[in-house]
């Protein structure tokens, strides 16, 4: 048996256990390279196939190796082999591709270990959204310097902070960054970071349940309150008014609080008179979009966060295609930066131009729909529709099906609502829920990360 034969005798065996979008996904292009004895060396295209394989496929692989090898192989290395010796894979890997897959087994989504790679702390905020990680430009300048001024004496100055400006201009990063730098100094305070959706939900809640102790004591004892998207609360009168209550009893007695809206106090909807003015008492600061050069800063920086090297040049073509706002360009960086490591490749110019066009190519086209997008994810998976959408609480649809929510919102910019609606008539909070929960795994589980990307990948690039 040559280690083709070997490698061929492996995959007959794995792809009878492992669902058919799995077992392409993670045995394509891999090969048996060296086999000497007890050790075998497997080659994979690259990195994350790798880290793929060892946590999650290792032991299936050495227990049929050691079948078909009658107990001869012991260990396996996984090489990431890039070009190099691509014909052995290749040849290993057309049997792979050519099987005829039977389902016996769904793979358990989204469980099993995995290692964490930071999570968001008990306040609720995310650890990386901090000034050293924020980008000093024209358009948030005057931002950053008020925030700063707060997270260095608050409750003094600038006391409410109202943070407002468009979607994606980094005003949950810089609110974040007060709370994060607040909590570095003070760890013995109390901070409350909240949106204004989850402050509305939790005191229908306490209303509901009669808990209004419970509630008030929450909001009303904490040291710094940082709410955000403010905005949501125009129109909803009693809220509104309880909100009211809250500033007042917090701000009385020198607590800070920050605030973000995507507009002025005065342009929110339906927002009563006495919170405009309440909102107006400390400062009121606005980000502008960036300009080429924070665009280009923000990308090499977002870049070395993720030890990827990016050049000028191709950091320049990103910035200079996309500039709505930052979380488009970041996601353009995500997108790039995955379809290298893919093929394990560098950034070069031409990926970057192949990202731009395909972004600028599917807003074109009015963008992916939800009904795409949910077909793309139950096939990722490997469940059906109506699982996808159905009531049935098992973990490996629960996951999925959270991770559709997320993706709606995100890719989508679909609302609370009609996400609820679209996946089995849930409830909006069900959405919200789950869109938090993802966002957080994401960080978190580098299983969900890599579920979310792969998942991008298809969508985009069919
Ligand atoms: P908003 O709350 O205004 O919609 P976010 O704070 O969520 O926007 O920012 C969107 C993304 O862009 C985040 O990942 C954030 O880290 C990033 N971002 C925005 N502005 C900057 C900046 N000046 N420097 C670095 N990252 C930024
Ligand atoms: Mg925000």
């Amino acid at each position: 048996m040559d280690n083709n034969q070997l490698w061929q005798a492996v995959l007959g065996e794995l792809e009878l256990v492992i669902s058919k979008v799995h077992f392409t996904t993670w045995f394509r292009n891999t090969g048996v390279i060296d086999w000497s004895g007890a050790k075998v060396v497997v080659a994979v295209p690259n990195n994350f196939t790798k880290a793929w394989l060892e946590s999650k496929y290792h032991k299936s692989i050495i227990q049929v190796l050691q079948n078909v090898t009658e107990n001869q192989v012991s260990e396996v290395e996984y090489r990431v082999e890039a070009g190099k010796k691509a014909e052995a894979v290749r040849a290993a890997a057309r049997g792979a591709e050519a099987a005829d897959v039977r389902h016996l087994e769904r793979p358990a989504v989204g469980s099993g270990s995995s290692e964490p790679l930071g999570a968001v702390s008990a306040s609720g905020l995310n650890p990386r959204y901090i000034f050293s990680s924020f980008i000093v430009g024209k358009g948030n300048e005057l931002a950053c310097a008020a925030a700063a001024r707060v997270a260095k004496e608050p409750g003094t100055k600038y006391n409410p902070l109202f943070l407002y400006g468009g979607v994606g201009l980094g005003k949950t990063h810089l609110m974040q960054a007060v709370g994060n730098e607040l909590l570095r100094t003070s760890p013995h305070l109390k901070m409350l970071y909240t949106t204004s959706e989850q402050f509305t939900n939790d005191y229908v809640a306490a209303i509901k349940s009669g808990s209004m102790d419970r509630f008030k004591n929450k909001y009303r004892t904490v040291d710094f309150l940082l709410v955000d998207d403010i905005q949501f609360i125009g129109g909803k009168e009693q809220t509104q008014e309880e909100f009211f209550h809250t500033f007042n009893a917090l701000r009385d007695i020198q607590k800070q609080i920050v605030l973000t809206s995507d507009r002025p106090p005065k342009a929110i909807p339906a927002l009563e008179e006495r919170l405009i003015s309440r909102f107006e008492w400390g400062m009121i600061v606005d980000i502008a979009s960036p300009d080429l050069e924070t665009r280009m800063a923000i990308l090499q920086s977002k870049s070395q966060e993720r030890q990827a090297a990016l050049n000028d040049e191709v950091s320049r073509y990103l910035a200079i295609n996309i500039q709505s706002n930052v979380r488009e360009l970041e996601g353009a960086l995500n997108k790039l930066l995955a379809l290298c490591e893919l093929n394990n490749t560098p950034p070069s110019l031409e990926a970057a131009k192949s990202v731009v066009s395909s972004i600028t190519m599917s807003q074109k086209k009015g963008g992916i729909t939800s009904r795409e997008l949910l077909r793309v994810v139950s096939e990722y998976f490997d469940i059906t529709l109506d699982e996808l959408t159905g009531q049935s609480r098992r973990k490996e649809l629960v996951v999925p099906r959270q991770i559709t929510m997320f993706l709606m919102r995100e890719e989508l910019d679909a609302s609370y609502p009609a996400i609820g609606k679209e996946l089995g008539d849930r409830d909006h909070t069900t959405a919200m829920h789950a869109y938090g929960k993802i966002k957080r795994d994401q960080d978190a589980d580098e299983r969900v990360r890599q579920d979310i990307m792969f998942i991008r990948q298809r969508l985009y690039n069919g």
